[in-house]
């Protein structure tokens, strides 16, 4: 009987997932894509996936410190003469998120269009909240949401206009989930959730698909938490193959949000309990909630709202729900 070499099916999977077999079919020719600080970490390696799959990529990165401080043209450049040593086509663009217009009229002025957006660009601020300065506050959200809105907002009107777009916003499980230390961070990833699932209704019938990823990769921002070996199982190149997937033709999703590391993916969803209709011709007092709580958030045959529409529904259901004996 064969041993199982389970390392090594592991390490293969791994690395299928890190070189997807010529990606089957899929490709990016003929298409131009804006990746946000693409000049280390995850943006480099979506860009060079982009690049490999055919697209015409736009490598943006002002190259700050994981914090924000300083600036360099140098982690661009060095990302877009890796995509053209292996035969692909790239410019850099050196500005900062915040004024999104240059980014797309980088890409408009090299490559004459623009289908594809991979917000990515980021830094953080971490302090416990009673700490946080409104300057981190500030900084932090004006790069990752206002940075996000910036770039879509120059980009959304040539979408509209061809038809066609590939929106991939990058959030965080602290987005999702909230995180001590990270307050500024936590919201404005979430905020970037709520405006990807915005953008999603708005551009579905014009053909602009927009997802959300929460990425898990040893990174220059995660490497000063993570040990080493982590760092080394959570490479960038695991998760760039979805954003590959999402900013091509073949996109089956739009208004999703996947948490993403190490070759594992999944969609996450809101859940929303059956919830207690209480009549309306009884007065309704903290006292009945709290009689009533055990119902109220009891998860069993939940449901899975997906706009504002189906989630009103419950609670217009409730307006004829009066007691026989108020
Ligand atoms: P990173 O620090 O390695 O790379 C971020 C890049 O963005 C840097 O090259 C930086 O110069 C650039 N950048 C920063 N501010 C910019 C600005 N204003 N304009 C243009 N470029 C700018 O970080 P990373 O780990 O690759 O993170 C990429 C994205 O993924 C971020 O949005 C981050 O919040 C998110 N994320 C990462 C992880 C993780 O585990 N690494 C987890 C959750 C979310």
């Amino acid at each position: 009987i064969m041993e199982t070499d389970w390392v090594g099916l592991l390490e293969t999977a791994r690395g299928m997932a890190a070189n997807p077999p010529a990606a089957a079919g899929i490709t990016l020719q003929g298409k131009v894509a804006l990746v946000t600080g693409a000049g280390a970490g995850l943006g480099r390696a979506h860009a060079l996936t982009l690049a490999k799959m055919g697209a015409k990529v736009v490598v943006n990165d002002l190259g700050v410190s994981h914090t924000g401080q300083g600036t360099s043209s140098r982690a661009a450049d060095a990302v877009v003469a890796e995509i053209k040593a292996m035969g692909g086509e790239a410019v850099a663009n050196y500005d900062s998120v915040e004024h999104g217009d240059k980014l797309v009229a980088t890409a408009l002025q090299a490559f004459g269009g623009i289908h594809i957006v991979v917000n990515n660009a980021g830094i953080l601020r971490d302090k416990s909240f009673a700490r946080m300065s409104d300057a981190d506050w500030d900084l932090v959200y004006n790069i990752h949401l206002r940075g996000t809105y910036k770039v879509l907002k120059a980009a959304w009107p040539h979408m509209l206009k061809q038809q066609y777009g590939r929106i991939i916003n990058t959030t965080s499980a602290v987005g999702i989930y909230g995180n001590f230390g990270q307050a500024n961070y936590a919201a404005a990833k979430a905020g970037i959730i709520a405006l990807s699932n915005s953008l999603a209704q708005e551009g579905g019938r014009k053909n602009i698909l927009v997802n959300t990823i929460a990425p898990n990769a040893g990174t220059r921002m995660t490497a000063t938490i993570m040990p080493p070996d982590m760092v080394e199982a959570l490479k960038p190149e695991y998760i760039s193959p979805l954003v590959g997937f999402l900013a091509s033709e073949k996109c089956p999703a739009t208004g999703q949000l996947f948490e993403v590391g190490s070759g594992w993916m999944a969609p996450v969803r809101w859940q929303r309990t059956q919830g207690v209709g209480f009549p309306i011709n009884r007065a309704l007092t903290p006292e009945a909630i709290a009689a009533r709580w055990s119902d109220v958030t009891n998860f069993g045959r939940a449901t899975f709202p997906t706009n504002a529409q189906e989630s009103f529904g419950a609670v217009q259901a409730n307006f004829d729900n009066k007691a026989s004996s108020p």
